[in-house]
């Protein structure tokens, strides 16, 4: 008898009907012989409309109050799905992160997890009952406050959960059939992927693909917890993210899929003096604003005026307050003026093929120029090249390198609820 973790998100859970049907499936995994532990989301699109209702009380709220109210989606979800499972005729028992013992750092709003003490799930599985778990939140250790863990993160639940109860492996429902070479809304003859490798993920979700949250990858890799990405609305198999380490590297795709971000923003420093310690002295000021920077860019210095530009990425929503940081320490740096950019977005082709495999740059910075587009900035890693461009070149630059790394298939990929989630 298998004990597994199954984690459903808001479009699976939109309303009272799709609730019965996810207390349904719940039932036959239950029937099937598994202990069950699910993780639930917020309905629909109830942590928006809460995140709305918020700031139309108050402009700013405070981030602990934000949290309790945030954390009520994931509460109603998981009773309502408790009811609807009673009413099946199995036993189920919802809780609250907090009550399931996943504890967190104090940061309201993006608390990561450090340690799941799962005592009452066990207890509860122990008992015989299904155990739902609401998803994306937590208790801080220090403060013994509620927090939630950062948009998207009931994935992360649902992976530390079943590292923590020793799972063998963990679903992840959404409303698509899985992870797809590239975002079939955008690619029609995007392709499905059967098993993708924990790294090629970890830079899918990186780099934009929003199927996965990000810290769910790292987690699972690091617990080395399987993970079953598929849809709620269909019986197919989905994408299993897992250890690929032990297969045969010349049957690995060249690219294995392409990702898309258009979430990101440019900030350009124009006219840094030229001279040690000024970069630092930009990256310091944007750290200790905890804003993560993503690609940079030195332009070659003008030998008449000692000065050069600095461009680097950032998450759009920290746009705001990097050129505050950046102005409030113009004393020190010594820069002629910041640029502001967030008509961008970035393209990344990824694959643990390309290791093995000269010429994919090229391929794919051809593919950009045949179609038109111009490339921006440029960063790459083992396994994925990314490139900025106009925000309007997205979606033809996403098209353009699918094509051109032949991974278009015939039939057109099905999104069944439209929202991803
Ligand atoms: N309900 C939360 C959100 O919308 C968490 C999640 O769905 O994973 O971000
Ligand atoms: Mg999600």
């Amino acid at each position: 008898m298998g004990r597994i973790v199954q984690k459903f998100g808001g479009s699976s859970v939109a309303d009272a009907a799709s609730i019965k049907r996810v207390a349904r499936r719940i039932l036959n995994a239950k029937l099937a012989g598994n202990d069950v532990v699910v993780v639930i989301s917020a309905m629909g699109d109830t942590t928006d409309e809460l995140m709305d209702l918020a700031l139309q009380v108050s402009p700013q709220p405070k981030a602990r109050e934000l949290d309790m109210l945030l954390t009520t989606g994931e509460r109603q979800s998981a009773a309502l799905l408790a009811m609807a499972l009673s009413d099946l005729g199995a036993e189920a028992r919802s809780y609250t992160g907090s009550q399931a013992g996943v504890i967190t750092t104090g940061k309201h709003g993006d608390a990561r997890i450090i340690d799941i003490t799962p005592g009452r799930v066990e207890q509860a599985l122990n008992e015989g009952n299904v155990v739902i778990v609401a998803g994306f939140q937590g208790v801080s250790q220090t403060t013994k406050d509620v927090t939630t863990l950062g948009r998207g993160a009931s994935d992360t639940t649902a992976v530390a959960l079943a590292a923590a109860l020793g799972a063998e492996y963990c679903e992840i429902y959404s409303d698509v059939d899985g992870v797809f070479t590239a975002d079939p809304r955008i690619v029609s003859g995007a392709r499905h992927i059967p098993e993708i490798s924990y790294e090629e993920m970890l830079e899918m979700a990186a780099n934009g693909a929003k199927i996965l949250h990000l810290r769910c990858v790292e987690y699972a890799r690091r617990e080395s917890v399987p993970v079953h990405v598929r849809s709620s609305f269909s019986d197919k198999p989905g994408t299993w993210v897992k250890d690929l380490s032990k297969g045969n590297p010349m049957e690995q795709a060249l690219i294995t899929g392409i990702a898309q971000d258009t979430k990101e923003a440019k900030i350009t420093v124009v006219g840094v003096p030229d001279r040690p310690g000024e970069a630092a002295e930009i990256f310091d000021t944007i750290a200790r604003n905890e804003i993560n920077v993503d690609m940079i860019v030195q332009n070659v210095s003008q030998v008449a005026s000692g000065r050069t530009d600095i461009s680097f990425t950032l998450p759009m929503d920290d746009g705001r307050k990097a050129i505050d940081a950046l102005n409030a320490a113009k004393e020190e740096i010594k820069f002629d003026e910041l640029l502001y950019d967030d008509q961008i977005g970035k393209v990344s082709v990824i694959g643990v093929g390309m290791r093995s495999h000269p010429g994919v740059t090229a391929k794919f910075f051809r593919a950009l120029s045949d179609a038109d587009v111009n490339i921006d900035m440029i960063s790459t890693s083992e396994i994925r090249i990314s490139v900025v461009v106009d925000a309007d070149h997205v979606d033809t630059a996403v098209r353009a390198a699918h094509t051109a790394f032949g991974l278009d298939a015939e039939g057109e990929a099905v999104v069944y609820a439209g929202t991803g989630r």
